[in-house]
């Protein structure tokens, strides 16, 4: 009989801070894709004798302002330690990082997967340095040296292996990076290193306490390739016990092309990275690095999805789309709050517009437009929520224009997409273009009586049977007016129109 596994998961995570400098020298801390090598390096960043580091107390504050919103504790006192071990990406011989007293320790992030809601334990965040980079060039012996990132401040993350599925930890990742985005800590793009993933993985059967031997995956780039190489390891594993096996602790790497791991190298006996107390760093008191952390806090994606839902009835698929970046959420609820201002003037007596029909008719075309419309449009021309074409002011009029039905919906959108382009005024765009929708029935009779006598044969047609000849001629009524004609409208006067001549 085959047994039940269950997957043991624990992420490691890499963060690089967005601030001005580097960690321990006045470097710009800016990895333009276009750099030229080794040329934004100084005697520090690369250990020359003689130099001495400085903490960067930017990295710090933006630490502790993460692991604040992770729910972590902050050491009052810590210091940094030296990490010995050779390698040629780290200049010194030795990394400078944080191995006793993490700046951040003990906290957790709630996430949400289509199961179930529950806690991710986090272990620790600490601060190092990064390393330069390395490029092997196919074919030959030689490798190249980039010391462009050495010294770019470093966050590391670790949970509790408390994640059990692929789903899980993908959704980890993508909310710690929503969370890093928010707060400004950093860019946090996967694809560009700015945060990356490690998973630690085992298995145990289903229904035990104790841990099974676990395997590292590294060099995941996507949030995708986190959670393919879960699901992909999950089945090597299974394969590997039972056919009588065990899982041998090593670390593997991924291949996104072929969806497979492959073994790297095995463990080695445990490292001896003879820590020891960084003496160039005096130890430090962090009171005034957590006071400014405290300030940065804003509203988390968790808690404004919750909100969200909550204050305009939206779903769960909704908010996301709509609380995914922090601009686009401030976006809306700058609309909506341009819209309850309108609204209000409008109607005096409303006591509450949120219970208001016609108030919450408003916000939902808000969202409507806002999800379909202009989240696409904005992407097709490079424009960013954080410096939108459209001001919250003229898309709060556009959706009071779309709401009292002056222009169809297909004008909308046109009206929609010109706004984009040109960041126009929607009234200004709607007169000029002639696109406010006919509702007056004395107009529009005068039209359907032209489009009646010029159609002699489709009008002959209808009246001999053929219902469906009505639509050529709602058609031309719409063609006529450039498509501001009510539709309804239309076809209701043209079907009294053709009655009443017979
Ligand atoms: P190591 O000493 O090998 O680096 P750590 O104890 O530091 O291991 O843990 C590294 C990561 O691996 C953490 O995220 C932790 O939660 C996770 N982890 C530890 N043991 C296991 C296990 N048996 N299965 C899966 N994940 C584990
Ligand atoms: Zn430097
Ligand atoms: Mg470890």
């Amino acid at each position: 009989m085959s047994q039940e596994f269950e997957a043991v998961i624990g992420m490691e995570v890499h963060v690089e801070s967005k601030t001005q400098s580097k960690m321990f020298c006045s470097c710009k801390n800016d990895l333009g894709l276009e750099t030229i090598p080794n040329t934004n390096i100084c005697p520090i960043c690369t250990a020359q004798p003689g130099t001495l580091p400085v903490p960067n107390r930017e990295a710090l504050v933006k630490l502790a302002r993460f692991g604040k919103a992770l729910e972590c504790s902050i050491a009052d006192y810590t210091w940094f330690e030296r990490k010995s071990y050779f390698y040629p990406d780290l200049p010194k011989g030795y990394q400078i990082t944080q191995y006793e007293r993490p700046l951040c320790y003990g906290g957790r992030l709630e996430i949400q997967t289509a199961e179930r809601q529950k806690n991710i334990r986090i272990t620790r965040i600490h601060m190092e340095e990064d390393t330069g980079k390395l490029s092997h060039t196919a074919g030959t012996t030689k490798s190249l040296v980039d010391y462009n990132r050495a010294g770019i401040p470093l966050m590391e993350l670790v949970t509790e292996p408390d994640i059990r599925t692929a789903e899980e930890a993908r959704t980890f990742c993508e909310e710690l990076q929503m969370i890093l985005r928010y707060l400004d800590i950093s860019d946090a793009d996967m694809e560009r290193g700015q945060m990356r993933c490690e998973v630690n993985i085992s298995l145990r059967p289903k229904g035990t306490e104790s841990f099974g031997t676990k395997v590292e995956i590294k060099n995941l780039n996507s949030f995708r390739a986190v959670e393919n190489c879960i699901t992909y390891e999950i089945l090597r594993q299974t394969q590997v016990i039972q056919s009588g096996e065990s899982v041998i602790q090593e670390t593997r790497g991924w291949d996104d092309v072929k969806g497979k791991t492959f073994a790297q190298r095995k463990k080695e006996n445990a490292h001896d990275y003879r820590y020891f107390i960084e003496p160039d760093i005096p130890p430090f008191e962090t009171s005034e690095i957590q006071a400014e952390a405290s300030q940065g806090i804003s509203e988390l994606p968790l808690a404004k999805r919750k909100r969200f839902m909550e204050e305009y009835g939206l779903t769960e698929q909704q908010v996301y789309a709509l609380v995914r970046e922090k601009a686009v959420a401030h976006y809306y609820e700058a609309t909506l709050s341009e819209l309850l201002e309108w609204y209000r003037s409008k109607n005096p007596e409303i006591f509450e517009p949120a219970i208001d029909s016609g108030y919450r008719k408003l916000r939902k075309l808000t969202t409507n437009y806002l999800l379909t419309e202009l989240l696409r449009l904005f992407a097709d021309k490079n424009i960013s929520f954080e410096t939108p074409s459209i001001t919250a002011e003229n898309y709060a009029e556009f959706i009071t224009i779309v709401g009292s039905g002056e222009i169809s919906s297909s004008a909308a959108q046109t009206v929609l997409a010109t706004m984009v382009e040109t960041g126009g005024d929607p009234s200004e765009i709607i007169d000029s273009q002639g696109l406010r929708q006919v509702n007056d029935t004395d107009a529009l009779l005068k039209v359907v009586q032209d489009v009646i006598s010029q159609n002699f044969e489709v009008v002959e047609n209808y009246r001999g049977g053929n219902l469906n000849a009505i639509q050529f001629l709602v058609g031309q009524v719409m063609k006529q007016t450039k498509g501001s004609a009510n539709p309804q409208i239309a076809r209701q006067i043209l079907e009294d129109a053709l009655q009443s001549n017979e």
